[in-house]
């Protein structure tokens, strides 16, 4: 580490800038699972590279000490474990006070109040603080707050988000540690806003002067396109928890519900709430943009949706996490300067020698073939995984709108494709479906059938158990990264970048990054990208543009082999792909966007007034 950083060097005089970022999930590692899918791991690396540009920021969220779940996988389907555990084990410090007893911070809920402890864990210079209620003096049913990301029932979920917001709040100020910026990154962390405006009312505001204030300085990252992801309570639910927060800032429940509304439907909602208490908002491609006016616009009624304030910043991928060793040293040889981050000058990634990428590449797909057969010898599956066929990877939450089944619903055209005598292709999946989503566990049933179907000759593998770490070995051994979300319900779709940066080349319908970041130079398109006709028939046309492509140009390039046995186009298409997404869609790219465009200036807002 040096003394000077990106931040320093681009922002001498706002060296009193602190970000407080909240999420209800962060991936940083496999080994501390307080992670789902791609929000957490996004969350992760934004903390990570946040270090590496020495941008001023504190991460906030919970510890559950069951984690996400285990998954294990047999005819049957999924099945969840749990493993407990403690901050220490997952090696988090205890955030203590000046006489060293562990600092605690309580919040009120209609139960009676509940406490929480705090675990700091460092990611490079940034902090991140977890509150963990499992903890003697609660009770048992309280302790169960921080148990399990995602886990049980609405209520449980109301009182996670209530401690993670108005607790986070309380957490930064028993640490001492006064934020200047707010960044509500989804909806789950909202009720932070609730704490700052008890906070501002207390010392004497208007609630109208409040509400101003804590605008200035916050800032909503939307993530989902899919109305059902954004989070809503019943009227009940929000009334029984929210009552005490409404009447600390001297409104009525009926003027504080009415803030979780677009207009006058039933239900409380996070995201209005959220995009009404802070003042820049954005979604997370340039799509999911345009796709968040369109849905939130009601919002801003005198307004059209091209000017309703929701903007983007695209997501990128923290490249020193996901960039195997192997291509980095390529990458590192070419002339990247990995070690410097804002000032990589990726585009040398094109250099790259074509025989030694695919040589490279061919080792991550041996090491990943290894893994599919050895673990992917589940339910009845046996596995005749090839380290040279066309290797195809999909990992990620088997969310359905992901549509896991659409390469797989024609399956004698699939067999015909994978077991073609001169041209062999092969399909590795890896994903968890929520526990409580019984079509997500549905389509992994259906997967890990299909494994075991002879016609599929042991080249469609799932393997169980997906975490950060079996996601990066699939990301990194495949040749060709399948994304087949329904348009447009995929926010960003991170796990393409991150597999572009291995060289992997994209196959995806042109949703989330995609639909900036595709070029015909560096992968495929499924379909024009027109979500128009009902689900039936937009499956039906993806499914055919998919299954074409693969026939007809995916295959015949990957197999165009000069007297070397290197497949020039294709390494062509690596070399670019490496290059594009490295300069384009990385995290740094990210964080120093939301910086620049988000962080700097509501600082200077927040702290000028
Ligand atoms: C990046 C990442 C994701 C994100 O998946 P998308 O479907 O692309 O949003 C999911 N899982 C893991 C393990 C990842 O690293």
């Amino acid at each position: 580490m040096t003394n000077t950083t990106w931040f320093t060097d681009t922002f001498p005089s706002d060296d009193d800038m602190l970000v407080a970022y909240f999420c209800a999930e962060f991936g940083l590692a496999a080994a501390i699972p307080i992670y789902a899918g791609g929000l957490g791991i996004l969350a992760g690396d934004h903390l990570k590279a946040a270090s590496d540009l020495g941008v001023p920021l504190v991460g906030i969220g919970l510890f559950y000490y069951d984690g996400y779940f285990q998954q294990r996988v047999d005819a049957a389907g999924q099945h969840e474990a749990y493993t407990e555990r403690t901050g220490a084990d997952v090696g988090a410090d205890p955030v203590t006070d000046g006489a060293g007893s562990p600092l605690r911070i309580s919040v009120e809920l209609p139960t009676g109040p509940v406490s929480a402890v705090l675990w700091r864990l460092a990611v490079g210079s940034v902090t991140l603080l977890l509150l963990d209620a499992n903890i003697p003096e609660n009770t048992p049913a309280d302790r169960e707050i921080t148990a399990r990301l995602y886990g049980g029932d609405r209520v449980m979920r109301i009182r996670q988000e209530l401690l993670l917001g108005i607790g986070g709040m309380r957490a930064l100020a028993a640490a001492g540690i006064t934020p200047t910026v707010f960044h509500i990154n989804e909806g789950h962390s909202v009720f932070l806003q609730l704490e700052r405006l008890r906070l501002l009312i207390d010392a004497g505001r208007s609630l109208e002067d409040a509400l101003a204030l804590i605008r200035r300085n916050s800032i909503f990252t939307t993530h989902t396109p899919v109305p059902a992801g954004n989070e809503v309570f019943s009227d009940d639910i929000a009334a029984e928890h929210l009552a005490d927060a409404a009447a600390s800032i001297g409104m009525s429940m009926h003027q504080l519900a009415a803030l979780g509304k677009l207009s006058d439907e039933p239900g409380f909602g996070l995201t209005p709430l959220a995009l009404r208490t802070t003042s820049r908002a954005n979604g997370v491609s340039r799509l999911h943009g345009e796709v968040a006016r369109t849905m939130w616009r009601g919002l801003w009624p005198h307004r059209d949706t091209a000017h309703v304030p929701i903007g983007s910043v695209t997501n990128g991928a923290h490249v020193q996490t996901w960039l195997e060793p192997g291509i980095a040293t390529l990458v590192r040889d070419a002339g990247v300067d990995l070690a410097r981050p804002a000032a990589a000058r990726f585009e040398r990634a094109t250099e790259i020698p074509d025989a030694a990428l695919w040589r490279a590449h061919r080792s991550n797909v041996a090491r990943l073939v290894d893994l599919a057969n050895a673990r992917g010898a589940v339910a009845g599956a046996h596995p005749r995984l090839d380290p040279h066929a066309l290797t195809i990877g999909f990992s990620r939450r088997f969310a359905t709108y992901k549509r896991a089944g659409l390469l797989f619903r024609d399956p004698d055209r699939l067999a015909r494709l994978l077991s073609a005598p001169d041209a062999p292709v092969q399909v590795i999946l890896a994903g968890k479906a929520h526990p409580g989503d019984s079509d997500g566990k549905a389509l992994i049933a259906m997967v890990a059938e299909l494994a075991t179907d002879p016609r599929m000759a042991g080249r469609v593998v799932f393997v169980p158990g997906y975490d950060m770490a079996i996601g990066a070995h699939i990301l990194q051994g495949a040749d060709v990264w399948l994304n087949t979300p329904r348009l447009p319900m995929e926010a960003s779709g991170t796990s393409g970048m991150k597999a572009a940066l291995n060289g992997a080349l994209n196959l995806s319908i042109l949703d989330g990054w995609w639909a900036e970041g595709y070029d015909p130079t560096i992968g495929w398109a499924i379909d024009d990208g027109s979500s128009a006709g009902d689900e039936a028939a937009q499956d039906t046309r993806d499914h055919a543009s998919l299954l074409d492509l693969l026939e007809h140009e995916v295959v015949p390039r990957f197999y165009a082999r000069g007297g070397d046995g290197v497949p020039l186009g294709w390494t062509t298409m690596m070399r670019r792909s490496i290059a594009r997404v490295g300069a384009e869609f990385s995290a740094t790219r990210m964080v120093g966007e939301y910086t620049e465009r988000m962080y700097v200036p509501a600082h200077r807002q927040g702290t000028t007034n």
